[in-house]
């Protein structure tokens, strides 16, 4: 268990490693980054931050040295960095990073666990994607395994005609059918050292070009009657995984149930709500994990509640809305560029206190 004054390494430099870096200092704990040079916007909270690459085995260890404990906010950090870490002092453990960073990975693990994907087929060459197209039908989407992230990395096929409109992008790649849902949420849980779990409410996820636009509570009864089933696979999914920290699993509500799409090992957009309206934040709560101390409360405190991110130039007047609503809360990311199309940062609204 770590004490006041103990030091937390990051790996990844983004929004959430902010997020994480701010309710780590709360507790007294200190927060070194690490990331490649680029808009490290953690950089600003953090006690220390490596501008390093991936592949500065010496300055990973450097970094290492100096921490406690070391997680990541960003799942696509090499595993060759991960590697440099010593296994003792990182959680969660590799094996989830392992798993998460390969869309077909985590969609043969979830199987194994009784979980549902969309109908899918692997493609690693141009006759497989026709194969593939034919196999799974369209319309449907073709997403790159690694790397992809906001609806980067995915090509949509609207129908069998369009079809070989589309080339392979020359990277392994998974072809899944397009799922006819009524709804999108998310589960999010928290894994402590002793193994107990606890799950935030589910959100209800409201998805634009790919790119999460809100999160909302309550959730519609579109969602109501398939969280428990979907918080059984995370929870099952944590536990194969002996997973210490924030983990969520997104998923569609469908008339046949809940459709697995995709996890991340680490706090998530579709949590950020957490923050104002719930009795411990997922960035707290999973603070509090990796640093082996009692997990808080994951209760709701706002009967409602709605979370929308803020992309690209809007940042520029995300104040306006502290005057129209005293309910509101702003986060500004601080990037410096407000390209479009770019989280730039998020407002929560809450009311209604339960
Ligand atoms: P992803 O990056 O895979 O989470 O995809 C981002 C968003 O695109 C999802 O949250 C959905 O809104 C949409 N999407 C992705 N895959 C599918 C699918 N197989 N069927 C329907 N919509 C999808």
């Amino acid at each position: 268990m770590l004490k006041p004054g103990d030091t937390i390494g990051i790996l990844g430099g983004g929004q959430l490693g902010r997020m994480l870096a701010v309710a780590a200092a709360q507790l007294g704990l200190r927060v070194i980054g690490y990331s490649p040079p680029g808009d490290n916007v953690a950089a600003d909270v953090c006690s220390d931050f490596f501008e390093k690459g991936w592949g500065d085995t010496q300055a990973l260890s450097a970094f290492a040295a100096q921490c406690d404990v070391v997680t990541w906010e960003f799942e696509n950090v090499p595993l060759s960095a991960i590697a440099a870490i010593p296994a003792n002092r990182l959680r969660p453990g590799a094996i989830a990073l392992e798993t998460a960073q390969d869309r077909l990975n985590e969609k043969r693990f979830v199987e194994q666990l009784g979980g549902r994907p969309a109908p899918y087929a692997a493609v690693e060459s141009e006759e497989e994607l026709a194969r593939a197209i034919e196999q799974v039908g369209a319309p449907g989407i073709l997403k790159t395994r690694r790397d992809g992230y906001d609806g980067k990395g995915q090509w949509r096929v609207a129908s069998a005609h369009e079809a070989s409109a589309i080339r392979f992008p020359g990277v392994a790649c998974v072809y899944e059918g397009f799922v006819d849902f009524n709804a999108e949420f998310s589960v999010i849980l928290v894994r402590g050292e002793n193994g107990e779990v606890r799950f935030w409410d589910s959100s209800e996820n409201v998805h634009e070009d790919g790119m999460l636009a809100t999160s909302s509570l309550p959730h519609s009864d579109l969602i109501a009657g398939q969280v428990e089933a979907a918080q059984d696979l995370a929870k099952q999914t944590a536990d194969a995984l002996q997973y210490v920290g924030v983990l969520t699993l997104e998923f569609f509500a469908t008339p046949q149930g809940p459709v697995f799409n995709e996890m991340a090992p680490r706090v998530h957009n579709s949590g950020h709500w957490t923050i104002e309206a719930s009795a411990t934040s997922q960035f707290e709560n999973h603070i509090r994990a990796v640093a082996g101390l009692p997990l808080g409360s994951t209760q709701t405190r706002f009967a409602n509640v709605e979370m929308r991110n803020v992309v690209g130039a809007e940042a520029n007047s995300v104040f306006d809305v502290l005057a129209e609503d005293i309910e509101a809360h702003v986060h500004h990311y601080g990037k410096a560029e407000a390209r479009e199309g770019r989280k730039m940062g998020h407002v929560t609204r809450v009311s209604s206190a339960k």
